[in-house]
């Protein structure tokens, strides 16, 4: 899922998961480590995120619609 915006993701219940398409690793981001306000409307892409191990702005985005799915978002990997 691509075009997730920062306004979405401030303005959701729940952080949102980020996998890197060139290394695979799986984190899950919250609104606050993302500084997402509501109202601003660059996606995650422009917005600079990178992956915290191999560095590449390729990834994809899934957004949770309850705990569970976050907590096995992570788990399953
Ligand atoms: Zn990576």
């Amino acid at each position: 899922m691509t075009g997730l915006t920062l306004h979405d993701v401030a303005t959701g219940r729940h952080p949102v998961g980020i996998e890197c398409d060139r290394c695979v690793r799986r984190v899950v981001v919250t609104a606050a480590a993302l500084k997402a306000v509501a109202g601003d409307r660059r996606t995650l892409e422009e917005a600079g995120l990178v992956c915290g191990k191999c560095g590449s702005r390729a990834f994809s985005v899934t957004r949770f619609l309850s705990a569970a799915s976050v907590r096995s978002f992570v788990r399953n990997h």
